[in-house]
């Protein structure tokens, strides 16, 4: 892809990054059968930065891995950039994710036989674009690793090593990034650099960034919080604090036991 067409493509981008209608799934049959999601409609701006939260159990992960294309859910919609992604092959489904999304994972998951460079690179490879080296070592330097572009996964810090993650997550431009708790194996102050970065891609790229997290400090690096409860949208927080997110956390059992009797969706989410 040359420049041109990447600017082409960013100025093309829909205002709604992601949008989620009566999201619900099933896990199992009969009496074993459990709903880890119940009806989510949401909708995230392109350019947001959103955490999700929730007690465990509540279906952060089944909500993370429905809206990037990882698992199917078995009723609602889900629109990336405007394209609804569809029930179709898996191949289609793969090309979907590869085309729009980012992934940013816990243990980082990069190649332990391939360097920064190649590691930041390989979504290009594999959705079969030009891995253009001049822009993947403006994204490495950007992340702070322009100094290490040679460098095996090993021969790095696991901070270092998340910020790998983040510049091969950018490197596709996906319209939306999908980071599951990305701070969960650092140390404080790693984790402060990676959300820091997180956060900076939102402002000065108008990346969107899902962070699913159990931590109120890392919820609080989002311009907004949801709260899962029950596999249902329980509430939102907007410019959060930790203390707010951690005081919500702590009534989200009692608000889901509320709202079930309501037995109202929460709307405008
Ligand atoms: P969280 O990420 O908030 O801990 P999950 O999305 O993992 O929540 O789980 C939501 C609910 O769905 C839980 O009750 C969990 O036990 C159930 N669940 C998740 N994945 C599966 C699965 N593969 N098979 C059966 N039940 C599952």
């Amino acid at each position: 892809m040359t420049m041109f067409d990447r600017a082409r493509r960013r100025t093309s981008r829909t205002a709604e990054a992601l949008r989620l209608v009566s999201v619900s799934k099933v896990y199992g049959t009969g009496d074993g059968a459990v709903t880890a999601l119940d009806g989510v409609t949401l909708s995230l701006p392109t350019g947001s930065f959103t955490a999700v939260m929730g007690p465990s159990g509540s279906g952060k992960s089944t909500l993370l891995q429905c809206a990037a294309g990882l698992d199917r859910p078995d009723r609602g919609q889900i629109l990336v950039d405007g394209e609804e992604m569809r029930g179709g092959s898996e191949a289609e489904l793969t090309k979907f994710r590869r085309d729009r999304i980012g992934f940013v994972f816990q243990q980082y998951n990069l190649l332990p036989t391939l360097t920064v460079e190649e590691n930041a690179s390989l979504p290009l490879r594999l959705a079969g674009r030009k891995a253009d080296r001049e822009s993947i070592r403006a994204v490495l330097t950007q992340v702070g690793l322009g100094e290490r572009l040679g460098h095996l996964p090993d021969e790095l810090s696991g901070g270092q090593r998340q910020r790998v993650a983040i510049a091969r997550a950018l490197v596709t431009r996906p319209a939306v990034i999908f980071a599951d708790e990305p701070t969960g194996a650092l140390d404080t102050r790693s984790a402060r650099d990676v959300l820091s970065l997180l956060r900076e891609t939102v402002r000065v790229h108008g990346s969107t960034v899902v962070l699913v997290t159990h931590d109120p400090v890392a919820a609080s690096y989002a311009d907004s919080v949801l709260f899962l409860a029950d596999g249902r949208l329980a509430g939102r927080l907007s410019a959060p604090t930790a203390e707010a997110v951690a005081e919500r956390m702590t009534h989200l059992g009692d608000e889901a036991a509320g709202r079930r009797a309501d037995n109202g969706p929460l709307m405008g989410v």
